[in-house]
Order: structure tokens, then sequence, then C-alpha cells
């Protein structure tokens, strides 16, 4: 009797214990279910539809290879694989474990009805396995990190399984295409095809053109004009590679780049574990005053409204804000410098609630990740459970000479790239009609921000 592999966001042969334990055991029908309804807002946003589209493609391609075949399906998950259980005969179901609550909700009801294996997969170390001397989890991403490394090394990595053995039958599948992940008309995905290669292959590339620059991360990596940044985020959402796998390929070399590096992943095992333990973290605030902070409300303000928009499509007037959203706009991307500019000037110099920014990055990002995502919109609003930093503002203006932002300003918003130093940070009034001026003053925004921040903590 065959085994069901569920996939999810591990779509990958090699490391994958799923389908490594399932191939041992003998047949394997591995299925990936398209279900829209049960992450609600979460479901898939555009850019994420485009990427897993060219996911599951390479790796149907890769079983292809192997007389294999992953079995498409839409509708509910958990109706979806029992379905799909009675068809083949399946007596055991195996997924690697996701954290999301819509996703640790569909396992928990198919546990109910199936003998469901689940393994450790997607991080560091399994979300919930670091916890405090009393055995609760770490709220504080420091203490978190540094009990991580005590617990090091992870898991092994495993290989690709050795053979992949098919059914009697194989079961009926949908054809990729009628599932419309890509965009039709417009086609704004040229940018998304001409900067990403997807799939497992292209992560493996990518991971090997970063170890020959990661020891220079620790210096390079908040300068968004140079590419000193792994962007393996989206290979990593999607589990084309492992977070362990990359950690196995590059301690070798242990600079003091790799050891940035590797806190870096840890922020992303900290998101994980941030969900497990506030399921709603990207739903609303986890301070209760930011519930009572008079935002400026988009739905029923219309210049809040207009405001919105401008920060949507990079019109703000503030060079740096404005590259960082038209280049994830054009990529699907954004270094990561930059997103904590332009999400700090959402919430603060515009007064508005960072889920509104939330959802605009979870539509528009190839690396939106729901834990990655919360975290860090409330990491920088300070309404999150590890700091408190409505306070902090920071100047973009600033922030764009110190990390020294001009090349990327010109190449993103290319009305400036006429502009020397310092005026690229902060461009002169006589470039109406081709610039837009700034939507609001940096000391007007941030003096309306710390009023409402005030006037909601007492
Ligand atoms: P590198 O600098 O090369 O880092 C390596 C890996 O570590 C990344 O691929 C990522 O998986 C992980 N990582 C790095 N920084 C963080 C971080 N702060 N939090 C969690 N993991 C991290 N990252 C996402 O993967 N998905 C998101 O939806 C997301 N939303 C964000 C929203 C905001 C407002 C901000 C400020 C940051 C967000 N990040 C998100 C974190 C970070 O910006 C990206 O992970 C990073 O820019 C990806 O580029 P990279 O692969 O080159 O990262």
């Amino acid at each position: 009797k065959p085994s069901i592999v569920w996939l999810r966001r591990d779509l990958r042969m090699a490391d994958n214990p799923a389908l490594y334990h399932a191939a041992k055991a003998g047949p394997v029908v591995a299925v990936y279910v398209l279900d829209d309804d049960c992450a609600k807002d979460h479901a898939y946003g555009g850019a994420s539809r485009w990427w897993l589209h060219h996911s599951l493609d390479s790796l149907s391609r890769s079983f292809g290879t192997r007389n294999a075949r992953i079995i498409l399906r839409r509708g509910d998950a958990v109706q979806e694989l029992r379905k799909l259980a009675e068809e083949t005969g399946a007596t055991v179901i195996r997924a690697n474990r996701h954290y999301e609550p819509w996703w640790r909700k569909a396992q928990g009801e198919l546990a109910k009805h199936v003998d469901l294996q689940l393994h450790d997969a997607n991080y560091l170390l399994p979300p919930g396995a670091v916890t405090t001397g009393s055995g609760g989890p770490y709220k504080i991403y420091t203490p978190f990190s540094k009990a991580t490394l005590e617990q090091f090394p992870p898991r092994d990595a495993l290989p690709e399984p050795e053979t992949l053995s098919s059914p009697d039958a194989w079961p009926a599948s949908d054809a990729l295409e009628d599932w419309n992940l890509l965009p039709r008309q417009p086609d704004w995905a040229g940018g998304l095809r001409e900067f990403w290669s997807v799939g497992e292959a292209a992560a493996h590339e990518r991971l090997e053109w970063w170890g020959d620059r990661v020891a220079e991360y620790g210096e390079a990596r908040n300068l968004p004009s140079v590419d000193k940044t792994s962007q393996l985020s989206p290979h990593l959402h999607f589990g084309e590679i492992s977070p362990v796998q990359i950690w196995y390929s590059l301690k070798e070399r242990r600079s003091n780049g790799w050891k940035t590096y590797e806190k870096e992943l840890i922020w992303r095992d900290y998101a994980a574990n941030a969900i497990c333990q506030f399921p709603r973290y990207g739903l609303e605030s986890h301070r209760p005053e930011f519930a009572r902070l008079k935002w400026r409300d988009p739905v029923s303000d219309a210049a809040a409204a207009r405001d919105l928009e401008a920060w949507q499509q990079g019109r703000t007037g503030y060079p740096i804000v404005d590259a960082g959203m038209r280049q994830l706009w054009r990529t699907g991307w954004m270094h990561n410098r930059v997103r904590m500019i332009a999400a700090s000037f959402l919430i603060k110099h515009l007064l508005i609630d960072w889920r509104h920014g939330e959802r605009w990055f979870w539509d528009t990002l190839i690396d939106a990740d729901y834990a990655s995502n919360a975290t860090n919109w409330q990491w920088v609003a300070g309404s999150g459970v590890d700091s408190n930093m409505f306070v902090r503002i920071m100047a973009p203006l600033t922030q764009s000479e110190k990390f020294d932002a001009g090349g990327y300003i010109r190449e993103y918003v290319p009305q400036l790239a006429h502009l020397d130093e310092p005026f690229i940070h902060d461009p002169p009034g006589h470039l109406r009609g081709t610039y837009p001026d700034k939507i609001v003053g940096h000391r007007e925004g941030r003096e309306r921000a710390l009023e409402a921040y005030k006037a909601a903590k007492t």
C-alpha cells in the first residue's frame, strides 16, 4: 500500500523527512492541495501564487525524471486528503510540520481520521523545542537566540530518497495551468521572471553563490545599493531548501559574516516560535495600547486612503521609501533595511495601522510568510512581544544617507537618477511634475505619531 506525502511549504526532494521516510516504506503518492479557504485572509497573495506555480512545476519535473508524480487537488485540504487515502488505499499520511494556525488546525483535524505522521523539516530546531529554564517558551529574541545556539547542531540533513516507487495506479490530478496561479491581464510578473529562478536546483545555485559571499555579510548587509544578502528568503519560505541544509553547507566558513548570518536564520526560527505562542500575531497587535491608538483609517478617511496608496505605489516623496516600494512591486522582494524604513514610515509618519502594511506585503512579497511578516511588522511598530519601539522613529532621510542608498534609489526611481549626493536622498523642490513632494513632513509626522501614542498609553 502506498503512503501519501502531503506537500505544503516543503517543495524539495532532498532533506524532506516526510518524503524520505515514506519512500523508504514503499510506494509514494505525493499531493499538493490548494486550499484557499483554510487560511482565510492569509490565502496566498499574487506574488506567492506566481512563485508557487513555478515551484510546483519545477518539483513535478523532478518527480517526473524519477517516474513519479505530484498529484494536484483543490479544495478543503483535510477532506481532499481523506478522499485520496480512500482512493489509493493508503493507511499513512506523512507531512512535515507546519505552524501557521490554519495548518495546525488542519493537522489536528486530519489526525482524528487517519494515521498522520508529522516530521520536523523547515526550521533549524523544531519550534517549541527551545525553552527557558522553567520549561516555557522564550518571548524575546536575544535569549532565544542564545539558547538556540547552545542547542546546536541542528538535526542532520537527509539526502534525496534513493528510490521513489509508484503506486499500482496513479490517482487523478488537476492540471497546474487550470489553477490560474499566474497573472493574466495585466501580466505584472515580468520583473519577477527577470529577477528570480524558482525551484530546488535554483535554490542550491543561489546557496553556492552565497557561500562565496557570506564572509562580507556582517558589514554589508545593511547597504541596499549592493547585493550583499543571500536572497534565499523565497526559497526558504516555499521550502525549496531547508535552513538545515544551508547551515551545514556554510558552517565550515565560520567567518564573522557567517555568525551574523546564522543569527538571521535564527530570527526565522524565532518568528515561527512567536506564532506558536501567539497564533493571532499576524492579525492583531500584541500590546493592548495599540487597540486604543487613534490610527488614521484608510477605510473611513479619504486622506489616509490617499496616503496608503501613495505608500503602496512608491509616491511618498521620500526617495528611500519610494525606491523600496518600487523594488517590491517590480521584483517581489525588498531589502531588509528598506523594509524597516518603509514599514516605520507607514506606521509612524503616516500613522496607519501596521496591519494595512502587512496585507500589502502579504500580497506583493514572494517571500510572504505569516510568521516572519507578522513578527517584523509588530517589531517595527513596537506592538509586539519583544520590543517597545514605537517611540523610536526612523528618519528616512538620515537612514538613506547613513546606509548609502544613492545607487539603490537611482535604480528604482530613475526620475532621480541624475541627482548627486546629498540631493539623491532629499531631492530639491523644483522636481515637481516628475517626482512627488513629500506627503508629510518628517517633524510633522513624527510629532503626530508621538502624540497619538502618548494618548493611547494613558
Ligand atoms: P538574508 O539577510 O540573507 O537572511 C537570511 C535568511 O534569514 C532570510 O532568507 C530569512 O529567511 C531569514 N531572515 C533574515 N532576517 C529575518 C528577519 N528579520 N525575520 C525573519 N527571518 C529573517 N522575511 C520573510 O521571509 N518573509 C516575510 O514576509 C517578511 N516580512 C518582513 C516584513 C518587514 C516589515 C520586515 C522589516 C522584514 C520582513 N522579513 C520577512 C524579514 C527580512 O526582511 C527578509 O527575511 C530578508 O530581507 C530576506 O532577504 P534575504 O534572503 O536576502 O535575507
